[in-house]
């Protein structure tokens, strides 16, 4: 087994925060590979050469070329991002070279070449983690969802001296599925396309490669771990993933809890911590100047930080915006997603102007002043793998309602009467994911909020949690070590 200062990962990923994100997976992508290298890891992450990642990464340095991969030129380089991380970047403008969202063009529709483009990346970290194009080798490639999930596949063409695999599902409804007279075009072996291999119902499926191929699989919470072994939650995949159960593990996710920090966050006007909540009260202030809501710090403020979509149970926010207004809460809305849903919260907007604000977009720095300003999040999700936002939430004090699911449900403890007399309380938690239950989540947060004692009690036991990555980083390390060995 390396020592601690030998043992090498390459991460490799379409997403990684600071330089390209559309969720989650960017934050895990980011923040993760910083505490292994604090924890004694060489941790490296390969990354497309998208151009807002070749704008945001510093020094960058090429040290090889690919004369043809997939049909045109490529350049891999060696770089650092503002935070630290230790980079690897592929640029090949034929294939990453496009503004926008990493996966869908202006329509909002899946950019019809995104097999070849993320198998181009994976067939790259293969060759990369064996030492193909320089002198670094890893002992374990890190891969992530869809996307990445060639990597283990491509990696079987290099014996068993390879390096060995762990392949994480973040999302198991993303898939990667394509027809299969693609195949010729990924330089995959023949025999790949069958049951026990990347076959998915006469298709190519990227993640089901992934979870056949790779040493070990992960997702990121530990009851996401059990559903997705179940019938209902396997998407279609219950029964491999049950099979490989002894090779799958859940682990939670923390959060950079440098980025996400009340203490120190320079996107908020008002910092503030635990023990001194007054800096909350001047962001809540400053949030409902922002989206133009009354200035009332007596009015419970609800927010949502979210892809506005089914998933997320955002669908069934809308109808209970009356019931909010009219019990002279608010709410706050900054997301984008299903064009209906995001309808609904721009008309409620205008409807009700002094206690709604709407925001369709992605802004980041919008998002901290959200979670600094508002008094509690709703996150209903009929499926959460983790969920971050109520990590971050919890380390600012606004109080997360959300469905039992997923990392939801490992994460927030509801308040009733013996969580709290424990010192345990930490949300709202409702189930199912209805209209009724949440509409009466929302009564249960009014209620608890009319007890401001209570209230800040509970936001004490949330911003007292530990969120960071520290532990669940020891456990990919567990991981990586035992494959090592
Ligand atoms: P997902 O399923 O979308 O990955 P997560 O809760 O795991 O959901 O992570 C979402 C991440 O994206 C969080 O860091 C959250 O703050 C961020 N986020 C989501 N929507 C927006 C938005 N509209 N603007 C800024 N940040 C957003």
């Amino acid at each position: 087994m390396p020592g601690a200062k030998t043992r090498k990962v390459l991460f490799v990923a379409s997403e990684c925060y600071p330089l390209i994100k559309t969720g989650g997976l960017a934050d895990v992508v980011g923040a993760l590979p910083l505490v292994l290298g604090d924890a004694g890891c060489d941790a490296r992450i390969l990354l497309p050469g998208f151009p807002s990642v070749l704008k945001a990464a510093r020094k960058c340095k090429a040290f090889a070329s690919i004369p043809d991969l997939f049909g045109g030129e490529a350049t891999l380089m060696e770089a650092r991002s503002t935070t630290g991380l230790k980079l690897f970047i592929l640029e090949a403008p034929h294939l990453f070279d496009l503004d926008g969202n990493p996966y869908q063009g202006p329509g909002g529709k899946d950019r019809a070449d995104n097999h070849v483009r993320f198998a181009a990346l994976s067939k790259v970290a293969a060759a990369l983690s064996t030492g193909t194009y320089g002198d670094w080798r890893a002992d374990i490639v890190h891969s992530h969802d869809w996307q990445t999930a060639l990597t283990a596949l491509y990696l079987k063409a290099y014996g068993e001296d390879r390096p060995r695999t762990v392949f994480t599902v973040h999302n198991l409804a993303f898939q990667g599925l394509f027809p299969k007279s693609q195949l010729g075009l990924l330089d995959l072996p023949q025999d790949s396309f069958s049951e026990d291999g990347l076959e998915y119902w006469d298709k190519i499926s990227f993640l089901k490669a992934g979870v056949v191929y790779s040493d070990h699989v992960t997702t990121v919470s530990p009851s996401y771990a059990a559903e997705i072994q179940s019938e209902d939650g396997g998407m279609g995949l219950g029964g491999l993933l049950r099979s490989r159960n002894n090779k799958l593990s859940g682990i939670l996710n923390g959060i950079d809890t440098d980025v996400w920090n009340p203490a120190t966050d320079t996107a908020i006007t008002a910092p503030y911590d635990r023990g001194k909540l007054g800096g909350k009260a001047k962001s809540k202030l400053a949030l409902q100047k922002h989206f133009g809501l009354r200035e009332d710090r007596d009015a419970l403020l609800f927010c949502v930080i979210s892809r506005l979509t089914e998933q997320k149970g955002l669908d069934l926010l809308p109808d209970i915006i009356p019931h909010i207004v009219g019990n002279g809460c608010q709410l706050v809305v900054l997301g984008s997603g299903d064009k209906d849903i995001e309808k609904a919260f721009l008309e409620a907007a205008s409807d009700t102007p002094e206690q709604v604000g709407t925001f369709i977009g992605y802004n980041e720095d919008l998002a901290h002043l959200v979670q600094a300003g508002a008094d509690a999040i709703i996150i209903p999700s009929r499926f959460e793998p983790c969920g971050l936002t109520q990590l971050c939430a919890m380390r600012y004090g606004t109080l997360p309602i959300v469905s039992r699911v997923g990392g939801l449900a490992d994460t927030v403890v509801d308040a009733n009467e013996a969580a709290l007399q424990a010192g345990a309380g930490t949300g709202i938690v409702l189930s199912p994911a209805s209209y009724d239950s949440l509409r009466a989540a929302t009564d249960r947060a009014m209620t608890l909020f009319s007890n401001r004692k209570l209230w800040k009690k509970i936001q004490r036991n949330a911003m007292k949690l530990d969120v960071s990555w520290t532990n669940p980083a020891a456990r990919y390390i567990d991981i990586y070590d035992n494959l090592i060995s």
